[in-house]
């Protein structure tokens, strides 16, 4: 039990009292027109889904509630939840989570469509929960946060400016930042030590960078800033064909650092260790496939552009992988994909080659697409061609895998394990999210189980 200290605590008008606690990062906002300016950022008016990471008192929600059609309250403290849980109980529309924001979670919201995320963050764990909520895949549309200024300076920097560093560019290569205004330390109570600011964060349009290796991307910049002031060529590792070459491309000096590349040079960085030198091109239009008769039987050869301009029929695999949890891997495919971009799709999917089997293509599209290497998959389904398949005589097969995956760029832009329940319900709220052929091997596979 927790004694109240009562020159120390802080209530609001419904009565709810609280003696802030630093290990929580509680300092409540007592300004009313900035607690509405916040909640208005978030444009909540009629939005299916808001969600507020630390309600606390209520400072922002009290602004939020009966905007949007439903409003969700993640509180940490054991003593708040229950007192909004309590507060809230006669509305359907507000519903109150008793967790931690750094954990919950997230893979069941992406079947509410984007999330609007609103919070004045616990200022002790703002960076953990700006990494569980905006890393890759995300369920979040657009957020609203108010932090420590200082790290809102760090998130917002552009290449030159005092702030710019490591999180400037771990979150802009997926995130549109912007500074919309700052706080001063005044209107909290407790007052914390420091000014605090208002972002907003949108999802980076993926076209406005060349494609390249996420994870490998990270490790260049962690590895690069974690001496600022150093020169790069003594941070990084060797360079496929030498320093020189490498800084010529940039067209920068030898003594480069960390601090004075662009995101879009070091996007260039990351694509020069993965020896990525071309262009990006979309899907080869003169690929050759198998056309196919009604009974599936090859009549012939064509290219990828005829085949798909003039409707015919053809021949495609999607596989699912399974892990030992029984969770299933789901890949968003790549904006640079001529049919769905940006849709979820089945684990690795994709067209048998001219004279190709569907056995031979499971264990092709596995390696290519995610870097799995197995010798063998089990068939799971036969699909006949049809609107619901593109036109694609389908065979969906399975593999079992526990270790990494490594997702090709161009292909695909992230993936993540889901739990089967967790799609169905997706699938069922959102047959828009997902690319046609995988929603009819879901429901292929789903009649079997
Ligand atoms: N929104 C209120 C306001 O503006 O006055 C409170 C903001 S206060 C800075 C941060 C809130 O986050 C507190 O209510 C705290 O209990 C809650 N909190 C702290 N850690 C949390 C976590 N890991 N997950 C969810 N809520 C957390």
């Amino acid at each position: 039990m927790r004694f109240r200290d009562q020159r120390r605590s802080v209530s609001n008008a419904a009565g709810m009292q609280v003696t802030p606690r630093k290990s929580m990062g509680q300092n409540f906002l007592q300004d009313e027109e900035i607690s509405r300016w916040i909640a208005d950022q978030i444009v909540p008016d009629g939005a299916d889904l808001v969600v507020e990471i630390g309600p606390g008192l209520g400072a922002l929600t009290k602004h939020l509630v009966g905007r949007p059609k439903k409003l969700v309250l993640i509180e940490k403290d054991s003593q708040l939840a229950p007192e909004l849980s309590e507060h809230f109980a006669g509305r359907d529309d507000v519903e109150v989570i008793h967790n931690d924001a750094t954990r919950i979670d997230l893979r069941p919201w992406f079947r509410h469509g984007p999330v609007r995320l609103i919070g004045n963050l616990p200022y002790s764990v703002g960076g953990e929960i700006l990494k569980h909520w905006l890393g890759m895949p995300s369920p979040v549309g657009s957020a609203v946060f108010m932090l420590q200024k200082e790290v809102c300076d760090r998130l917002a920097a552009k290449c030159g400016e005092d702030a710019y560093g490591a999180l400037s560019l771990l979150v802009q290569k997926d995130w549109n930042v912007e500074m919309l205004r700052v706080v001063p330390p005044e209107v909290f109570k407790p007052k914390p030590k420091v000014d605090s600011a208002v972002i907003r964060l949108t999802p980076r349009d993926p076209a406005t960078l060349p494609v390249f290796d996420h994870a490998l991307f990270d490790r260049l910049v962690r590895m690069s800033f974690s001496q600022r002031r150093k020169q790069l060529k003594n941070l990084l590792p060797e360079t496929p064909n030498g320093w020189e070459a490498l800084v010529q491309h940039l067209s920068v000096s030898l003594t480069v650092r960390a601090e004075e590349l662009s995101l879009e040079q070091w996007v260039q960085v990351a694509r020069w260790y993965e020896e990525r030198h071309e262009a990006d091109a979309g899907q080869k239009a003169s690929e050759m496939f198998d056309v196919v008769n009604e009974r599936n039987e090859v009549i012939g050869k064509l290219t990828r552009g005829e085949v798909h301009q003039r409707k015919l029929l053809h021949r495609a695999v999607h596989i699912f992988v399974i892990n030992k949890r029984g969770h299933i891997y789901l890949q968003q495919r790549s904006h640079l994909k001529d049919v769905s971009p940006l849709k979820w799709d089945s684990s690795a999917a994709g067209h048998l080659d001219a004279g190709e089997d569907y056995a031979t293509a499971a264990v092709r599209e596995l390696g290519e697409e995610i870097g799995i290497h197995v010798d063998t998959t089990d068939l799971a389904a036969q699909i006949p061609a049809g609107d619901n398949t593109d036109h694609e005589f389908v065979e969906l097969r399975l593999a079992r895998h526990d270790g990494p995956v490594r997702c090709l760029p161009e292909e695909i832009a992230c993936g993540e394990w889901f739990r089967p329940e967790d799609i169905t319900a997706w699938v069922d709220a959102r047959p828009q999210d997902f690319a046609k052929g995988f929603v009819t091997c879901w429901k292929a596979w789903l009649s079997q189980a």
